[in-house]
């Protein structure tokens, strides 16, 4: 048998009874975020103390379990840094934004982000059980007075109605699953309404900062929308306890798939070693790692960003020395709003007309042998290109591959090559347009 997890309980909380300490209703109602508060459990830092002081920074709210996972003399405490602030947050750097991803910019309807073809993002409270302080979310998340309206939430199910490409929607916010139960049944209720929404998932840190929310009722609940899937978020593997691993263990048990997504932060988990160990900690509490990100543009985050070259030597130090279901796919979001690129260490070396080579982790390289007969699909008589589903705005470089288009240009470049020149004898529209792609058709 693996070790245990370990449970911990700050001293300052020894005398609380187990019912109230595992009631997520007392854990909530006792969050931290205060001086006065914080340093009755750990000992602050003057940079800490001058943050928690300051006016006008994000949200500081820690749940009583989560702040016990912090050991309480250590400055570098790699839970610490993710919530209680310091002041290198009041610090902007280049290339700071306030809305990096520009969501606000891809967004139809206020809370609704529709940036990939068959995809959107719903955000759907603006709460969370305790801030993280690197949040890409932080212009709209924590405000305690402004949340999504009833009349947005109608707007965002009337969006996704008479769009009906959108076949998965992600469920996000702040944490949808801060919201009170009923109110969570009717968002999946109204959006399994809907029937080309094929799948819906949540992305949430609940079973992180509050892992007794989740409820055998809860799971009961969330049981009823399969195909539901749901990505929690673990930085560190000192916050996967034994009390994370019974949630995720009732979680999966109602049948949700799990998966993790977590942020490549500076002090915290930029270490090959400390990501094994992460991984290795996610899948035996039945997490699938799913996505590593590069720390974004965000204002109040520039202390915790790396370089992106350690995101690809972490991926580096995980493929092929641990099981593939261990390895995440490490994504940088692009700022102005391009979405998740994966980047990857590069194993493939060269390549002939028939021949690749390729190199693994232990660094041996091999030639793979291509067939020289290969007899390429044939679309014409296959029923799925024939059906093909693909957003005609947004084929991208699949639709190069495919043959939809021949070239992707930027904006306006066919007028900055005219040269405000004169349309002359030999200018002729005709010779420039492809005469039928690549489909064999003779000409
Ligand atoms: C991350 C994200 C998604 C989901 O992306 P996947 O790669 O499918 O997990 C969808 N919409 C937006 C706006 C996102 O940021």
């Amino acid at each position: 048998m693996p070790l245990p997890f370990t449970s911990r309980r700050a001293p300052f909380y020894a005398d609380i009874p187990d019912e109230k300490w595992n009631d997520w209703r007392w854990q909530l109602s006792h969050r931290l975020n205060t001086v006065e508060e914080i340093e009755k459990v750990i000992t602050l830092t003057d940079s800490e103390r001058k943050a928690l002081n300051a006016s006008g920074l994000f949200r500081v709210e820690v749940t009583p379990y989560f702040i016990s996972l912090i050991r309480p003399e250590d400055p570098n405490d790699p839970i610490r840094k993710q919530i209680i602030p310091t002041a290198s947050e009041m610090v902007s750097f280049t290339s700071m934004m306030e809305d990096s991803l520009a969501e606000d910019r891809h967004s139809p309807v206020p809370g609704l982000v529709h940036r990939y073809p068959d995809r959107v993002l719903m955000l759907v409270t603006t709460q969370c059980a305790s801030y993280c302080r690197y949040c890409t979310r932080s212009r709209i998340v924590g405000d305690p007075t402004a949340t999504f309206s009833r009349n947005e939430f109608e707007m965002q199910i009337d969006y996704i109605k008479r769009t009906p490409q959108v076949r998965d929607v992600l469920l996000s916010g702040g944490d949808p699953l801060v919201l009170a139960p009923k109110i969570l049944e009717e968002i999946l209720t109204r959006l399994r309404e809907i029937p080309h929404v094929e799948i819906v998932r949540i992305g949430s840190r609940v079973p992180v900062f509050l892992p007794m929310r989740v409820t055998q009722e809860l799971c009961d609940m969330l049981e009823k929308f399969h195909p539901l899937w749901l990505n929690i978020h673990v930085n560190h593997p000192n916050e996967i306890s034994q009390e994370l691993a019974d949630a995720t263990n009732r979680m999966a048990k109602a049948g949700i798939p799990l998966g993790n997504q977590s942020v490549l932060l500076a002090g915290v988990n930029d270490c090959v070693h400390i990501q094994r160990k992460l991984v290795h900690d996610l899948v035996r509490i039945r997490v699938r790692p799913y996505y590593l990100y590069q720390a974004d543009l965000v204002e109040g985050g520039g202390h915790f960003r790396t370089a992106v070259a350690k995101g690809i030597e972490i991926i580096e130090g995980l493929r092929g020395h641990t099981s593939g279901y261990a390895v995440p796919q490490f994504i940088v979001d692009a700022p102005g709003g391009g979405g998740k690129i994966p980047l990857m260490p590069n194993y493939l070396l060269s390549y002939s007309d028939h021949k690749v080579v390729v190199r693994n982790y232990e660094g041996y390289v091999t030639t793979y042998e291509e067939p020289l007969d290969y007899k390429p699909h044939d679309p014409k008589t296959c029923s799925f290109c024939q059906n093909k589903r693909l957003e005609p705005g947004q084929t991208g470089i699949t639709g190069l591959l495919d043959g939809d288009h021949m070239f992707i240009k930027p904006k306006d470049f066919d007028e900055v090559h005219d040269r405000h020149g004169i349309q002359h004898r030999l200018k002729d529209e005709s010779k420039w347009k492809p005469l039928g792609i690549g489909d064999g058709t003779e000409v």
